[in-house]
């Protein structure tokens, strides 16, 4: 009988070793094939374990076309097959879209075996609230992209998440208090889970503040709270159901007798919004 084969997505710990799971040591010990971003760092984490390798190969964003094709052959011969990154849980900012994306196409089981993620524990630790919020992996190396990428995620009116490397903390806190202003409510996460794991939580200036050159090393998160949404003088759907009815200008005139905002300043958000 054809063994089946299946995919499992085994989360790695994030620093400490004790936040290993039994089930992700399970499936590694059983895996016919491993795949790791960096195989002589994983091999070190699977030594600590104890993991014996069948057979181990890179799996990085530069070799992922090449790789999901092979190890898609490997899987439909009934191979299995464990994905791992270097820490936490890969696919969250790391390589295997590909990979999950054809076994799933293919009709391949795909397990999640869930543990550590940076993003899921700066959350739970960083008190931002509001419920919602979106998440902008690793935001760009440019300083005028960067800050773009911080508007829109800004304009949304969620809390926003992003990963960030201690070179360019500084320089990311910079453009985000440009946008988003000096009193805005943070939280900083650093090293969690390991020896150094601190938040620093406030208004983005004190903590900005508080940030010493030594306090910047490590691995950081960054949440930033939701911007109070400003409460427009005019009913925004009721505008924009006019304007598809009657046109925007028209839509505007009658906005505007009603309600008794500058007509000029109902097209401009209008046309802002259907941009
Ligand atoms: N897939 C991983 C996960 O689920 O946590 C994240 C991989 S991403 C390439 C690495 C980034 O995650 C780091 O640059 C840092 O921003 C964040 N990170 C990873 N480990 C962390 C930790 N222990 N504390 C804070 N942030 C961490």
């Amino acid at each position: 009988m054809l063994q089946l084969g299946a995919l499992y997505v085994v989360a790695t710990p994030i620093g400490n070793m004790l936040d290993m799971s039994p089930r992700a040591i399970d499936v590694l010990t059983r895996a016919d094939l491993i795949l790791a971003e960096r195989p002589t760092y994983s091999k070190k984490l699977l030594s600590h374990f104890q993991i014996p390798i069948k057979q181990m190969k890179p799996y990085q964003d530069q070799n992922e076309a090449g790789m999901s094709d092979f190890v898609l052959q490997q899987l439909l011969q009934g191979k299995q097959v464990a994905l791992i990154s270097d820490a936490g849980t890969p696919l969250i900012s790391d390589p295997g879209y590909q990979l999950v994306r054809k076994a799933l196409q293919a009709n391949v089981l795909v397990h999640s075996v869930a543990g550590p993620c940076a993003l899921s524990a700066a959350w739970s630790v960083g008190a931002i609230g509001g419920g919602r919020f979106l998440f902008l992996g690793f935001v760009s190396h440019r300083s005028c992209t960067r800050r773009a990428e911080l508007k829109r995620a800004d304009d949304t009116h969620y809390a926003f998440a992003f990963y960030e490397s201690p070179h360019r903390l500084i320089d990311s806190l910079h453009d985000l208090r440009a946008v988003v202003g000096s009193s805005r409510v943070v939280s900083l996460v650093k090293e969690l889970t390991k020896q150094h794991e601190h938040i620093f939580h406030g208004q983005l200036d004190d903590v900005i503040d508080q940030l010493g050159i030594d306090q910047v090393k490590g691995e950081w998160v960054v949440l930033v709270s939701a911007s109070a949404e400003v409460e427009k003088p005019y009913p925004q759907a009721l505008a924009h159901e006019l304007a598809a009815l009657v046109g925007r200008s028209a839509a505007s005139k009658l906005v505007s007798q009603h309600f008794g905002v500058p007509k000029n300043q109902v097209y401009a958000e209008l046309k802002q919004e259907f941009k």
